[in-house]
């Protein structure tokens, strides 16, 4: 009988059920929308009910579209959107308020208060993260602060807390298990890097009492079996849970220290291996756990870009100089060169390795013959230039040379921006032929618990590259534009202080 893993990814936007084969082939996806709602300027919330219906809906639709039963899967996997805080009530199972998304600032004074107590330099060491609302902490904090006796209920352990997966592990085995993962848990402000468990300093800190975190376990084991009668008459093995950054990363097989990927989505998202070394970087980019398999750990440094596809939205929406995102391809190719145009799209802040949260975007080098071509093909570059920055600093912080990138997410499918990524890098760059590598990491983990997977070196076998982009650029090319590039960051940070 053959058998299939089923990999959920529930993201900000969506869920999908993806079943995959021993091949890692997709065989069938099921997707159901989820809605955000923004109360207010800065916040973003979720309903976690809503999240947990829409897995419960995509698994048994991906099951009815693909003729199979719920007995031929042989685990299932979970990859979720990463920090977004849900607490609920241990016996009703009721979330006590909205979710909180990754992206809200509403609990931002409580970073703003930490930062001023002198915690910063602490927490950076200890957890590898910075103090921003981003991570779990504060947002617990906001909740229990909002809700009526919530510090008295929570210290009496009549709450729970989790981000997605441990929400979706929670429900999925009828409350019968309350756990997170590393890589999960690395990105709440509480955890030790190092030991891998909770900080009693770090909930001192935030008042966070002790009882209401989940355990804290590996990428890759059996965590428990759904409910009876929630999925049928079977009890399927719940057998991994992992952040969508770090599964991207385990999807691309970025198994050896010093491996990178970029996702290029609204933003970009770059993750490097360090393999059991945790880099504290100099550079401002953070240091999570990527998974931990039996004792084994992977470290990984973090860098993202804020504005990425996000530029080229606002190609499409803000300028209307196009009229889809796949156009820039063609378009940047009828201009030969962007013609000394330079777009600096920085419109919210610049990230790594600058971290300048004023700065406002810049186009340099205009003249009279400057076209939308030109400015479209600038744009793209920008994707290229920012990300090339956080590889340097990538390189510099650990050390080690990156060699080639496996990048996947909407705009990798851009083969003007990979090329011009390969040659301002001076890398390799490899798309691979199953572009759903976050989807393809959390099956792979929950594949390797339950043996339908053997171990990494059978994995690697089946991960097919598909695109290739080699360097080409002239090294006096490639550093002249290099130092345009930097001196138009110079730019938009002297105009933005
Ligand atoms: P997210 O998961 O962040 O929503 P996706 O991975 O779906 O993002 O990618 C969508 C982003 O990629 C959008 O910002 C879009 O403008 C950009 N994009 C999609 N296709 C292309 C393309 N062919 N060239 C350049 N950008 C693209």
């Amino acid at each position: 009988m053959t058998q299939y893993i089923c990999a959920i990814d529930q993201g900000t936007t969506s869920t999908r059920a993806i079943l995959f084969d021993k091949e890692s082939q997709m065989i069938a996806v099921a997707q159901k929308e989820c809605e955000n709602y923004y109360p207010k300027p800065g916040w973003v919330e979720q309903n976690a009910n809503l999240i947990y219906a829409s897995v419960i809906a995509v698994i048994n639709e991906v099951v009815a579209k693909s003729n199979i039963q719920m007995s031929d899967i042989a685990a299932i996997g979970i990859t979720n959107q990463r920090e977004t805080t849900i607490v609920w009530d241990k016996k009703t199972g009721q979330p006590v308020s909205f979710a909180i998304v990754w992206q809200s600032r509403q609990s931002d004074s409580y970073c703003v208060e930490m930062r001023e107590k002198g915690y910063e330099d602490f927490f950076y060491k200890k957890c590898g993260l910075v103090l921003d609302p981003y991570f779990s902490a504060s947002k617990i904090r906001y909740i229990l602060d909002h809700l009526e006796n919530g510090q008295k209920r929570a210290e009496d352990g009549e709450l729970l807390f989790g981000t997605v997966e441990s929400f979706l592990i929670w429900k999925l085995t009828g409350g019968k298990v309350h756990i997170s993962d590393v890589s999960n848990a690395s990105r709440t402000l509480l955890m030790d890097l190092d030991t891998l468990n909770w900080d009693d300093e770090c909930c001192r800190l935030w008042n966070i009492p002790k009882c209401m975190l989940p355990q804290i376990k590996g990428n890759s084991e059996i965590y428990g079996y759904t409910a009876k009668g929630l999925l049928g008459d079977v009890q399927i093995p719940i057998a991994s849970a992992v952040g969508d950054q770090q599964a991207a990363l385990f999807g691309q097989t970025c198994f050896e220290s010093g491996s990178v990927k970029n996702t290029y989505g609204t933003g970009c998202f770059l993750l490097m291996n360090t393999g059991n070394k945790i880099i504290h970087s100099k550079q401002g980019l953070l240091s999570c756990v990527g998974w931990k398999i039996h004792d084994e750990v992977n470290y990984v440094l973090e860098g993202s870009v804020f504005v990425a596809g996000a530029a080229i939205q606002w190609l499409r929406d803000g300028l209307q100089i196009i009229r889809t995102s796949g156009e820039t391809d063609s378009r940047a190719r009828q201009a030969a060169s962007s013609d000394g145009v330079i777009v600096v799209p920085s419109f919210t802040g610049l990230g790594a390795p600058y971290w300048k949260a004023q700065v406002k975007g810049a186009m340099f080098g205009l003249t009279r013959g400057t076209n939308q071509e030109h400015i479209i093909r600038a744009t793209l570059e920008s994707l290229a230039y920012q990300t090339n920055d956080v590889l340097i600093a990538m390189c510099e912080d650990s050390q080690m040379d990156i060699l080639s990138m496996q990048v996947d997410g909407g705009a990798s499918k851009n083969d003007f921006l990979m090329q011009f990524q390969s040659d301002i890098s001076n890398t390799v760059i490899r798309r691979s032929l199953i572009s759903e590598s976050t989807a393809l990491g959390a099956a792979y983990l929950a594949g390797l618990a339950v043996g339908y997977w053997h171990d990494k070196e059978e994995i690697k076998l089946y991960h097919m590259i598909k695109d290739q982009f080699e360097p080409h650029m002239n090294e006096t090319e490639r550093k002249k534009r290099l130092e345009r590039w930097k001196k138009a960051i110079e730019g938009v940070i002297y105009f933005g202080n």
